[in-house]
Order: structure tokens, then sequence, then C-alpha cells
């Protein structure tokens, strides 16, 4: 193995090292701590461990937790009640409706509800509107978690040539628009892309993002390009009745060939909470008129 590692839990310790910082900083001046809400409708297994890790986590930071747990039947009108009810509360800055949401009830509609400044998941049409044109709003966790990561190990990213591979509203689209924002020539790549490992030898950044383990082959990739994988597939393990994480890209084989690359698990995966506690931090100060150096965070 030549590439480095590009290590996104030690690295979403020291960020949330520095929101707890500022955490502390912001409860002093606004005489509230900042609060988070998470709302979680019905009992799936994986979102109740989501929601848990996100209250403990957000509590951690020196921030408020505030769970809104409602029944799998609640009915579109009560949940869309609660957001309201969250919008106009003042001790809540950020608002996360854990995804996906029971069939009868419309995703977009909810979403639309949260009041944009609110939105720390930054899937509200306003926000992808404000990160498409350039202005501040709040830009969806995963995503901008890469790119901390990208600017750590690389500096500035400018004249890079990068593929993103997956086209989605969570992580493919805007990763694109964060990487056009840092001055990278850009291409989206999906399954309808032709000749896809040519594609990506020409990238100096590969965003894998696609839900297919281990698909992309250290062939793919250019010597010394930097690989962020973002995929997390649950694949049989080794031992009989267990199983274990694997990304999009065939590590054993890109490593062998990337600069430097993000493992699965403890790559990408360790930021989206610290990046939700970030621009939950960055709402609070937001709300309250604070001032906050947000690059720096
Ligand atoms: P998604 O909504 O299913 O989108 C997958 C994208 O991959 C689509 O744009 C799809 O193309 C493309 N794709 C599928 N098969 C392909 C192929 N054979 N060649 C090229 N492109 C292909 O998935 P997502 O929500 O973006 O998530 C992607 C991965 O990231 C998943 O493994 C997910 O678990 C993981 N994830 C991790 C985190 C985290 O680390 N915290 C957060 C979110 C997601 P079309 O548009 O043409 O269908």
């Amino acid at each position: 193995m030549s590439a480095a590692i590009i290590d996104g839990k030690a690295f979403a310790e020291g960020l949330r090292a520095r929101i707890a910082t500022h955490a502390g900083e912001f409860a002093a001046k606004a005489g509230r701590k900042a609060g988070l809400a998470v709302v979680l409708v019905g009992e799936d297994p994986a979102s109740q461990v989501y929601v848990r890790n996100k209250g403990k986590q957000t509590i951690a930071c020196g921030m408020e937790s505030f769970e809104h747990k409602l029944a799998a039947d609640t009915s579109e009108a009560d949940l869309l009640a609660v957001v309201e009810a969250l919008n106009a509360d003042p001790a809540v800055d950020g608002i996360l409706v854990q995804l996906p949401l029971p069939g009868h009830m419309n995703e977009q509609k909810v979403i639309a509800a949260i009041n944009p400044d609110k939105d720390v998941d930054g899937f509200h049409v306003v926000n992808v509107g404000r990160l498409s044109t350039g202005l501040p709003g709040f830009v969806p966790c995963t995503p901008l978690g890469c790119v901390m990561l990208l600017k750590d190990k690389l500096g500035s990213l400018e004249g890079l040539d990068a593929v993103v591979i997956g086209r989605s509203n969570i992580v493919g689209k805007p990763m694109a628009q964060l990487l056009i924002a840092e001055s990278c020539t850009v291409t989206v790549a999906h399954s309808r892309t032709k000749d896809l490992p040519e594609v990506v030898r020409r990238a100096d950044i590969v965003v894998a993002a696609v839900g297919r383990p281990e698909m992309v082959k250290g062939e793919w990739i250019k010597p010394g390009a930097t690989v962020i994988d973002v995929g997390i597939n649950r694949v049989p393990g080794t031992q009989e009745g267990k199983s274990r994480l694997v990304g999009d890209v065939d590590f054993a084989s890109a490593s062998a060939v990337a600069g430097a690359i993000t493992p699965v698990p403890g790559g990408v995966g360790p930021m989206t909470i610290a990046v939700l506690l970030r621009n939950t931090i960055v709402a609070a100060h937001r709300n309250e008129g604070l001032a906050l150096d947000e690059s720096a965070i």
C-alpha cells in the first residue's frame, strides 16, 4: 500500500473539540446553549442508532439536544405541526428530520416546511439554491465533510480535475457544487456514464458516492490521486453470520495506486455528525447575530 490514509475519525474529533469551544463561548454570550432538534418518525433501527448518536454527540459538545420521537402512523399534518413549533422555538437553532420518512409522508413537503435558516441538513431548496449561487446557507453534512478532508490533505484544490461518481441530492450534486466553488474542474458521473473507468482515470480527486460495494477499482485510479470513499455498504463477513462494512472503492487495489484515500469505516462516515454539529453552532451564532469565523471551524 502506498496511499496515505485520510483519518476522518481523528479529523472529526478535532472538529468536535473546536465546536465545543465555540459552544461554550456561545452559551456565555447568548445566555443559553445552542440547540439541535432531531425528529424521528417510526422505529427504523438504523435511524434510531443515528438519532441516538446525534443526541449523544450534541450533548458532548455542550449543546442542547431536543429529540422528538413520533409513532410510525403519525399523520403528515401532525409532523408538519411539530416542525412549525420547532421553527418558532427560540431555543432551537437547528432542525433535522431523520430520513427516510414513512411511505405515507411527502419528504419534499416536510423538508420545505423547515425554516431554511434552521435547516442544518442543507436539504431545503432555498439552501440548495444558496449553495449553487454562492450565497451563505447550509450545506449537506456529508459532502461538506468530504471537502474539509480534501482541503486538510491537499490545501488549495484550485485547478484540480475532480470526478464525482453519483448524482444524488444529498451527496453527489452538493459535492459537485462544493468542488466547483473550490475552483476544481468537475465531472459528475452516474449510472449512464460511458466508460466510467476512463473518466475516473483523468481525476486528481475521485469522490465515490454510488452505493455499490467496492465498485471503483485500483486500475481506474490515476497514480497519486486523492480518493474519497463515501460509500457505506454492509456485506457478508469472512466469518459465517458476521457482516462487515466496505466502501464504494476497492480499498486494497485503490490504496496501492492513490496518493491518499479515506478508509471505510473511519473515513467519511465520522464526519457527517461532526459537520451537523458544526452547522448547528453556525446557525446558533447567525440566529443570535453573534460573530463567528465560520471558515475557521
Ligand atoms: P443514491 O441516492 O442511491 O445515489 C447513487 C448514485 O450512484 C446515483 O446517482 C446513481 O446514478 C449512481 N450509480 C449507481 N450505480 C452506478 C454505476 N454502476 N456506475 C456509476 N454510477 C452509479 O446514493 P447516496 O445517497 O448518494 O449514497 C451513496 C453512498 O454513500 C451509499 O453507499 C450511502 O450509504 C453512502 N452515504 C454515506 C454517508 C456517510 O458517510 N455518512 C452519507 C450518505 C450516503 P443514477 O443517478 O444514474 O441512478
